[in-house]
């Protein structure tokens, strides 16, 4: 059965590296229709809404979405239902996506990139999953009131349901079921009653999943062990507050922002794809930016949305091949390599394909 995607490339290099990704997609033959449509900044620029319900009524009719970026200085000063970000944040709830997949992968060719020793991160392959609609940024009540005294408290509510707990875990259990197996719960239950819950659902779920060895670590411990010993993971689960640090911290460990995508799926699967970064206003238009991130979340895309497994592993093997070849954009660019413009990497890939 045909198969549809919808395209929002977006603000700022948005278009360009979206482009680029759609000449990877278009090159593996599959039975995909591609539409697009206006988010953000472009959005704002030509029906006044960053979300215009045309993108709307397309984003839930398909299958899955390919993201570039929005954002930028145009908008900044915009009022806040006219800036690109809302548009963002928009489609992510009125979609409910609520499990946010973050891979961190290190390839072995960029082990400089790192900050830290090559022999710490070289071959780093983990998977952050981080509940996203959501704990303690949502929680209520919230507020900062004045107490009798006249001291002001600041207060939030940190809750999840049973059921909110169970969602995230299965997408987890069965991303750790894709990869190796193995899957780390991040919780602070020395600590907080919620994260009791969260750790005894977790439990009862891996009777569910007796291929993936379950474990479980305190969220300080997970941040030390993040940057100690990041190859002790395989797939980490845990709720929006944590993990909002660690995947940020994950992601640090490659030292390549343009080399990371995302996911952020509903409960059946349905995602939306996009790289880490944002619209990178200082390089837009210049065909400086890297379009791996967004062709890697292509590839997410084929295996989270589409089942398409041999063709995700296709492309992420033809983004070794260009970087075996030597070939970097200036964000990746080490001495002895050869420098390349944002089309001539994407044309890269689609020669390795
Ligand atoms: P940014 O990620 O856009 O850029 C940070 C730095 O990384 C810049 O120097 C940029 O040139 C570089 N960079 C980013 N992506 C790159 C790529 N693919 N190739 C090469 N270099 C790359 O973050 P920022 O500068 O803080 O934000 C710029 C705009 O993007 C803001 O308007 C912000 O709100 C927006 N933003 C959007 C998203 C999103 O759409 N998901 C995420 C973060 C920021």
């Amino acid at each position: 059965m045909t198969k549809n995607v919808l395209v929002l490339p977006g603000d700022g290099i948005g278009p360009e590296i979206v482009t680029e990704a759609v000449k990877v997609l278009g090159t593996l033959n599959l039975d995909i229709e591609i539409d697009s449509a206006l988010i953000g900044g472009a959005a704002v620029d030509i029906t006044g809404n960053p979300l215009p319900e045309e993108t709307l009524v397309k984003a839930r009719a398909a299958d899955a979405i390919l993201l570039g970026a929005v954002g930028g200085p145009k908008w900044d000063a915009n009022p806040m239902e006219q800036r690109p970000e809302k548009g963002l944040l928009g489609i992510r709830s009125q979609l409910e996506l609520f499990a946010n997949l973050r891979p961190a992968i290190l390839y072995p060719q960029l082990a400089e990139a790192s900050t830290l020793k090559p022999e710490v991160v070289s071959g780093l392959d983990i998977l952050i999953v981080r509940e996203l609609t959501g704990g303690i940024y949502f929680g209520q009540p919230r507020g900062i009131r004045t107490l009798e005294n006249g001291e002001r408290e600041g207060y939030n509510t940190y809750v999840y349901s049973e059921s909110e707990i169970r969602r995230i875990g299965r997408q987890a259990f069965e991303a750790a079921q894709k990869r190796g197996k193995r899957l780390c719960s991040i919780d602070k239950s020395n600590v907080l009653e919620v994260t009791v819950l969260w750790k005894e659902v977790m439990e009862e779920l891996a009777k569910d999943y007796p291929d993936v060895e379950l474990t479980h670590m305190l969220v300080d411990n997970a941040a030390m062990q993040l940057v100690r010993a990041p190859k002790q993971f395989d797939v980490m689960v845990t709720g929006n507050m944590f993990g909002d640090i660690l995947s940020d911290a994950a992601a640090m460990l490659t030292g390549s922002i343009g080399m990371l995508p995302s996911a952020s799926l509903d409960e059946n699967g349905k995602g939306m794809y996009e790289p880490c970064h944002g619209s990178a206003p200082d390089i837009a238009g210049q065909g400086k930016a890297n379009p791996l991130a967004t062709i890697l979340s292509v590839a997410m895309m084929l295996r989270y949305s589409l089942n398409e497994l041999a063709a995700a592993d296709r492309i992420e093997q033809a983004v070794e091949k260009v970087l075996d070849q030597g070939l970097r954009t200036a964000d990746i660019m080490s001495e002895g390599c050869t420098l390349v413009s944002t089309e001539e990497m994407g044309e890269a890939v689609v020669a390795a394909l």
